[in-house]
């Protein structure tokens, strides 16, 4: 191992040992940096990854919002900006009673070298709040994101720092963040957000981006060894947003996405989540804010195993969308039974760092979910393009923008591999590809 690069994932594993994630996801990139590293001895000189390891700035806010019971609550709030060096911080929020500042840490170390891979001007950030959207009505989400961002909103900027939505953070959030922002500021910046609703500045296809994203990075892989998605079988987690993107996406290339899960268990759905009524109904599902994926069994009377995750079941590709660390040798194990050739992460980190080295070495094509779901971000920046251009472009051309997107992240990641010799590794070929270009920018901007 390069010393420098152990000495810095040293001084990591100490100062941040209250934050496994972020420990995790440093390991996890800088110890796939290693050529590249070698090969630029400048970077130790002005502690490059000394520096890059760091957020340039966090905030952390309290938040304060009345129940329909006229009970108040007091909440956390995070943003932390962690790199700059390519545009304007970029990332989402996170509504989830699991995040502490190790989440938005990793989300948003990750972010750097995701937006990095879409070839687009933006920097990396993240934030979000231990707020449960879960249960709440719509009058609570609006008064806690009117909270929310009262207390944000002098941090960001459409040149400074763009949030958008996550886990927990939809549509729907945004519109009240926007609305808060406007009436704060007094200024029609809507470039301070993304995601927004169609009437007030959205993208086409960013609901969609990330899912559809996913499946064009995916076609691009299997296309490399004259496969399709025709007949595949998918097995995806979550039902969310990203997974409604997949099942639609995958339906319409001649596949079907056969399982879902949520935290009450999973579903399996020979049939696949391939008609317009079952697609849509995961939209229902989510904006019931029951966060259940039972109803779908239910509802179109298919098998739901309760408190388990969909690893078992037989598929052709995997495709885990729902959270971090989903995957543990475990489910790798449960993965390599059913002879699945394609490993697709989609949701951030959602394998832990022993199963993904255990799968790349047992799996034919193994991706890394900061380029699999970097379409998302990508349309993200494309919306920031046309709210500062004040036009919308149509739903055509943004489609047309996000395949070239995807298909270059996987160009891109192979080259690098090409470049130090690292045989077919889109993992570490994404890590160095993105990170090359921030690294650059770095040096060229001087060391602060
Ligand atoms: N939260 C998404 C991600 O993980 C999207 C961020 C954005 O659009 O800014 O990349």
């Amino acid at each position: 191992m390069n010393a420098y690069i152990a000495r810095v994932l040293e001084n990591v594993r100490t100062k941040h040992a209250s934050e496994p994630e972020y420990v995790q996801t440093v390991e996890e990139v800088l110890e796939s940096l290693e050529p590249i590293v070698n090969a630029h001895p400048e970077y130790e000189q002005v502690d490059l990854l000394g520096r890059i390891v760091e957020p340039e700035r966090m905030f952390t806010f309290r938040v304060c919002w009345m129940d329909d019971a006229g009970q108040w609550h007091t909440n956390l709030g995070y943003r932390f900006q962690f790199n700059g060096a390519l545009g304007p911080y970029k990332g989402g929020l996170r509504f989830h009673p699991s995040v502490y500042p190790g989440i938005i840490k990793f989300l948003g170390f990750e972010q750097i070298f995701k937006n990095s891979l879409t070839g687009l001007p933006i920097g990396g950030a993240k934030g979000g709040s231990d707020f449960d959207p879960r249960g709440k009505s719509d009058a609570e989400i609006m008064r806690f994101c009117q909270s929310f961002m009262t207390a944000l909103y002098r941090y960001i900027g459409p040149d400074c720092d763009v949030p958008a939505g996550d886990i927990g953070v939809g549509g729907r959030e945004i519109g009240f963040m926007y609305g808060q922002y406007r009436r704060l500021k007094g200024l029609w910046e809507n470039g301070v957000l993304t995601g927004k609703g169609m009437t007030y500045g959205g993208s086409h296809f960013r609901p969609e981006a990330t899912g559809y994203g996913a499946v064009y990075y995916t076609a691009e892989v299997l296309k490399a060894f004259g496969l399709d998605f025709k007949d595949k079988t998918v097995g995806v987690s979550g039902f969310g947003n990203v997974a409604w993107g997949i099942c639609k996406k995958v339906a319409e290339l001649g596949g079907k996405v056969v399982t879902l899960s949520g935290p009450d268990g999973y579903v399996y759905d020979p049939d696949g989540v391939t008609t317009e009524e079952k697609i849509e109904y995961l939209l229902e599902m989510r904006s019931s804010g029951r966060d259940r994926c039972q109803d779908y069994a239910d509802k179109f009377g298919v098998k739901f195993v309760a408190g388990e995750r969909p690893w078992g079941e037989k598929m052709d590709i995997a495709m885990p969308s729902a959270f971090q660390n989903e995957i543990g040798m475990k489910e790798a194990d449960q993965i390599l039974a059913n002879n699945v050739e394609y490993y697709i992460e989609v949701a951030n980190m959602p394998t832990t760092n022993e199963a993904l080295a255990y799968l790349q070495s047992k799996v034919k094509v193994v991706a890394p979910s900061k380029a699999v779901n970097a379409g998302g971000v990508g349309v993200s920046a494309l919306e920031m393009s046309q709210n500062s251009e004040r036009i919308v472009w149509d739903a055509e051309q943004v489609d047309e923008m996000l395949q070239k997107m995807m298909a270059n992240i996987v160009k891109e990641s192979l080259a690098a591999c090409e470049e130090f010799n690292l045989g077919y590794n889109l993992v570490a070929g994404a890590n160095i590809a993105g990170f090359k270009k921030v690294a650059t920018a770095m040096l060229e901007q001087g060391v602060f």
